[in-house]
């Protein structure tokens, strides 16, 4: 299934904005929530879901460089994320995104940005449902008492029948040949609210994605309020793994730390290439979600692994990692080495290691030490590295 997603990210916040002072006036997807902008929760979100093969994300004119600084930078590249300006109304955005997807994508997902926590389940679930339709969406059952009302003068006219409505969320998967058909035939398209009345204006087979997780769409500070509470909900949203590991060190094989190369006399012996840094940095990936050892994972016994460079092996780890839904959050390391001084390249390592993570530089810490000449490491017969890694719950 090759899917695009189009986030719609170009709305005013005109609701969320109501009382604050016009020079203060913030895009709501660029507020802060628990330190990082409501925007980069909605990218977790979906980053994780192996269906996805580029992002497009609609925002407002003049916002790029603020979001590519913000948001985008250090973010890993597993999956493309493209800026599209957005336009006057949210379907002109989801539009003006739709024209430059990929031709090779067959199904478009389209979602507002302001929901920074769309079930994982229920967007799998949208992929399963759609086949034979135009497409399925997100939804939840009404379940407060509905009142039909005058506007005059607020007298109850009624109780709606709640038993057949839903309210209409996003993700939204539609095929991409109905939307587009959709966009070109109904003259009032660039007025919808959603890309399933779209569908259904021309009779197309829509069906909803019930579900009753918290998919809340931030439109007011409450509920910025209530997303800051529900990101604290408890340790469940963290885990936390460490992994340790010695390499000899012998003339004529290279030295690599962190995916670095570092010019010595001797290198590290080793199957792969021996990069103790970045294999104590996956055992540290694997040991947070008890996922076993890289032993495991790359056998020395399998030849296909000999001098293979470590970096594919972090890459192939944190592959599962999202998959079950988790991203890197932060790093913290030692290098145990008596020779040569590390100083002049522990920035270096420290940048290819938050590149190969996709994570910022300053989540990254290398720390470098020697053993006052002590123990096989004193002696310079070998490296030791040590790992902690803090992985994040993408909710
Ligand atoms: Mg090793």
């Amino acid at each position: 299934m090759n899917v695009s997603l189009i986030i719609a990210a170009g709305g005013q916040g005109k609701r969320f904005q109501k009382g604050l002072k016009a020079k203060t006036r913030p895009n709501k997807l660029f507020l802060d929530l628990s330190g990082r902008p409501i925007l980069s929760y909605t990218l977790d979100s979906f980053e994780v879901i192996p269906q996805i093969r580029e992002i497009l994300l609609a925002v407002p004119k003049g916002s790029e460089k603020w979001i590519r600084d913000h948001i985008l930078k250090g973010r890993n590249g597993h999956v493309s994320i493209r800026l599209i300006q957005g336009g006057k109304t949210r379907a002109e955005s989801v539009w003006n995104a739709l024209r430059k997807t990929s031709p090779r994508s067959e199904w478009i997902l389209v979602h507002d940005g302001a929901r920074p926590f769309p079930p994982r389940k229920g967007i799998l679930e949208l992929f399963k449902r759609c086949t034979g339709l135009d497409g399925a969406i997100l939804a939840k059952a009404v379940v407060p008492t509905l009142k039909k009302v005058s506007r005059q003068n607020n007298q109850i006219i009624g109780t709606v029948d709640r038993e057949n409505l839903f309210e209409a969320e996003t993700p939204q998967l539609i095929r991409k040949s109905s939307l587009i058909k959709a966009y070109q035939k109904n003259p009032k398209a660039l007025l919808a609210t959603d890309e399933s009345s779209l569908i259904e204006s021309l009779g197309g087979e829509m069906k909803v994605v019930s579900h009753s997780d918290w998919n809340v769409k931030i439109t007011t500070p409450q509920d910025l309020h209530l997303a800051e509470a529900y990101l604290g909900k408890g340790s469940s949203s963290i885990a936390i793994g460490f992994g340790r590991d010695t390499h000899r060190l012998v003339p004529g094989r290279r030295f690599f730390l962190g995916g670095v190369r570092i010019p010595f006399e001797k290198g590290t012996l080793g199957h792969s290439d021996g990069d103790a840094l970045l294999h104590a940095i996956a055992d540290a990936l694997l040991g947070a979600l008890a996922l076993g050892d890289i032993g495991d994972w790359f056998p020395p016994s399998n030849p296909r692994f000999k001098n293979v460079r470590s970096s594919k092996f972090v890459k192939k780890i944190l592959q599962q990692v999202r998959k079950k839904g988790w991203q890197p959050d932060r790093v913290d390391t030692v290098i145990l080495l008596e020779r040569p001084k590390l100083a002049s390249h522990k920035k270096k390592i420290q940048q290819e290691v938050a590149k190969l993570l996709g994570i910022s530089v300053e989540s990254v810490s290398i720390k470098a030490k020697t053993q006052e000449g002590l123990g096989p490491v004193g002696q310079g017969l070998a490296v030791t590295c040590e790992a902690l890694a803090l992985l994040r719950k993408v909710h």
